[in-house]
């Protein structure tokens, strides 16, 4: 491989948008075979709004949206930004002994009770009615999250996210370079489905702990050989890193900056297929 071809091949990347850490992430890229995609913010928009509520008997919505936006008031999690934006108009208590679950929600103390959001299968006896309304949600496709307050579930939340509008182009395009795209994300498994089925990728990996995603990059790697991971969140940084092609998108965090060979400077999946392209390019040159 000439240095010089590499060099080249970085700085036409650059100008693209695609910025390449060093030259030998793009002789990397030559025999990627798959290709995880995050879900939210990567796929998605990461743009999520509240799009329904379902409090137990008993309790208002206006309530339970501020125990849940005042809880989530601490997070910087997409879902939580959501949460804390349907719940501002209403205002929000008082927030302490905030914690972070990742993967899984929030604990804290809202006004002096114990207030948690989250994932609904971590929440131990779901009344019928909260668990049929988690149900519903999940089967069109939304994120379902659910507030606990003293211990007492106290109702349901409801969250939808927007598919990207070159996403599906992408897919197509990283598909007839010969990558096996791999939607791989925390979230439910039909909220996937309906995503994966959108954009057209075939392969689900759902409900994945953030200390999962390694050992889903692993599997594949054993599975399939050389794996790209395309990811924006603080949860990406680890499977990133573990991949053969880390790929973070420019509008994340900096730690899944710092953990990718490849930054794209637009929120854009297009960018992605735009640099695989440009390292089998470059490195047609080299040959
Ligand atoms: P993703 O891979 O989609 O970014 P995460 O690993 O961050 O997902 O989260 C997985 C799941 O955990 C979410 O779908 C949600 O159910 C729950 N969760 C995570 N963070 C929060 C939060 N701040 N509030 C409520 N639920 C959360
Ligand atoms: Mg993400």
């Amino acid at each position: 491989a000439t240095p010089t071809a590499l060099l080249v091949g970085t700085g036409r990347g650059a100008r693209m948008g695609v910025i390449i850490s060093g030259p030998d992430v793009l002789e990397r890229a030559r025999s990627v075979r798959a290709i995880a995609l995050d879900k939210t913010g990567t796929v998605t928009t990461g743009e999520l709004r509240v799009v329904g509520t379902v409090p137990a008997a008993g309790i208002a919505d206006a309530e339970l949206l501020r125990w849940a936006g005042t809880a989530e008031s601490g997070s910087e999690h997409p879902l939580a930004q959501a949460i804390v934006a349907a719940a501002s108009e209403g205002g929000l208590g008082v927030l302490d002994a905030f914690e972070n679950v990742p993967g899984e929600g929030v604990r804290t103390r809202v006004d002096g009770v114990d207030v948690a959001v989250s994932r609904p299968d971590a929440v131990a006896a779901l009344p019928a009615a909260l668990a049929e309304a988690v149900d519903a949600s999940q089967g069109r496709g939304e994120t379902a999250v659910v507030v606990v307050r003293a211990g007492r579930p106290v109702g349901v939340i409801a969250l939808a996210d927007t598919v990207k509008p070159t996403s599906r182009e992408a897919v197509a395009h990283l598909k007839e370079l010969g990558l096996t795209p791999v939607l791989i994300t925390g979230d439910n498994e039909r909220a996937a489905r309906a995503v994966a089925a959108d954009v057209g990728i075939d392969r689900v990996l759902a409900d994945v702990r953030p200390d999962g995603k390694v050992a889903a990059i692993r599997d594949l790697q054993a599975e399939v050989g050389q794996v790209a991971m395309v990811g924006d969140g603080v949860n990406d940084a680890a499977a990133l890193a573990a991949s053969d092609l880390g790929i973070a998108m420019g509008s994340g965090t900096d730690a899944a900056k710092e953990a990718a060979g490849i930054v794209v400077m637009r929120p854009d999946l297009m960018l992605v297929v735009d640099a695989v392209r440009l390292s089998r390019a470059t490195l047609r040159t080299i040959r």
